[in-house]
């Protein structure tokens, strides 16, 4: 017998998180590295839901266990915050709060998938999804949309991935990596498709505020009701809030779903920490002010970096309309000398960037889409321009 289970040997590291901490690893050798990678907000987590988690700590309540699936304080939270944002009307008993939005993402699937079922991932996609379906048992199938169709797929290409083994169809939009955000015809024309086939739908909505120029982050259940008993949205605090160490994210599904995870969870995790979940508390029912102005600081990031990534020649980098990534075609520097070396692979260039630029992105490979880089600009203004700026000495 292996020393390793096949189920667990065949996962990868996430590769965002390992370029992350390859950029900290040399930061704290004292190379002054710029760091694209991590999809994390800079600014601090606002000063009330700090409050909240502080008060929270010496309330003796929170020293004890609480029900698996979440404080009933913060489902309410959860069903008020769904029904102000999305228009989409649920009961605490539709929600499971869950150690973050990944988390949430691996419930739903384990609760979903039996051995060999398919999922169709629109790639360029976030590196866990796959991870997570396989995990789970199931199989990922990838279905490619590149740049000249602004990284969104279309109908004619997901039936054509359909198979009598597709059980869910995942949707991501603002997406990770690529910024893309359906518009709400995209949104309903798949929607109908997956309620005519009888599939699920997990819809990850975790960058629903993060959208720009008017664009609306339009909810899959909402545009398509019908589909309600078999679609399952995640969500969470980390990137609204500038909250990724905390923690905190959910699911909020069919009754029968969400009691089926909720069983899961209570013997993998117990309750996510309840200061932390207070702290979402006051987050979602807090108003949404502090996370307007984030999203502005990020507007004016995205239009600086999608201008001075376009002025290198051999980038294409179309402008993102929600998240916080930009996602630029790379293709035009491949096989191209870069001060002595030749990089063929978007993930040799991105070593090449680290180890010349002092600058990190993470390299398209990891998203299922070679010959492209992501960079994430929820970092400050000036390491951004230092940053790009580097990258246009290198490559200019
Ligand atoms: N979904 C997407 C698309 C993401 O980009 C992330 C974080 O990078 C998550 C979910 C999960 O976030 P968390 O587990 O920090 O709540």
């Amino acid at each position: 017998a292996h020393r390793i289970s096949a189920r667990i040997g065949g996962i990868a590291e996430s590769a965002t998180l390992a370029v992350d901490a390859k950029a900290k690893a040399l930061k704290a050798a004292g190379r002054p590295v710029i760091g694209f990678g991590a999809g994390e907000p800079d600014f601090p987590t606002p000063d009330y839901i700090v409050e909240a988690a502080v008060e929270a700590c010496r309330d003796p309540r929170n020293h004890r266990y609480t029900p698996a699936g979440g404080l009933p304080e913060l489902k309410q939270a959860i069903v008020d915050k769904t029904r102000r944002d999305s228009g989409l009307e649920v009961e605490p008993a539709n929600v499971l709060v869950t150690n973050g939005g990944k988390q949430a993402i691996y419930e739903a699937f384990a609760t979903l998938l039996d051995p060999g079922d398919e999922v169709i991932v629109p790639a360029p996609y976030w590196t866990t999804y796959p991870e997570a379906i396989r995990l789970a048992g199931g199989v990922p199938v990838e279905v490619l949309a590149d740049e000249t169709q602004d990284y969104k797929v279309t109908v004619e290409q997901v039936e054509a991935a359909r198979t009598p083994r597709t059980k869910v169809f995942l949707f991501n939009s603002p997406s990770n990596p690529t910024g893309a955000v359906y518009s709400r015809e995209e949104v309903e024309a798949l929607g109908r498709w997956a309620l005519e086939h009888g599939l699920w739908v997990l819809t990850d909505e975790i960058y629903e505020h993060l959208v720009y120029d008017g664009q609306e982050a339009a909810s899959l259940p909402v545009v398509v009701p019908e589909l309600l008993d078999r679609c399952v949205v995640v969500n969470g605090v980390a990137k609204t809030y500038a909250m990724t160490g905390w923690r905190i994210g959910w699911v909020v599904g069919p009754k029968d779903v969400v009691k089926a995870a909720t069983n899961l969870q209570s013997h993998a995790t117990s309750n996510v920490s309840n200061v932390a979940q207070r702290a979402a508390v006051a987050a979602l029912n807090g108003d949404l002010s502090a996370v307007e102005e984030m999203r502005s600081a990020f507007d004016r990031r995205r239009r600086t970096i999608v201008s001075m990534l376009n002025e290198i020649d051999g980038v294409v980098c179309p402008e993102p309309q929600g998240a916080f990534y930009a996602y630029p075609s790379v293709k035009g520097l491949l096989g191209r000398e870069i001060d002595g070396s030749t990089p063929t692979t978007s993930a040799e260039l991105a070593e090449l960037l680290l180890e010349k630029a002092e600058v990190a992105a993470v390299p398209g490979e990891a998203f299922g889409s070679p010959g492209y880089l992501r960079f994430s600009y929820a970092l400050g203004d000036d390491d951004l321009a230092e940053g790009i700026g580097r990258l246009q000495r290198l490559l200019g």
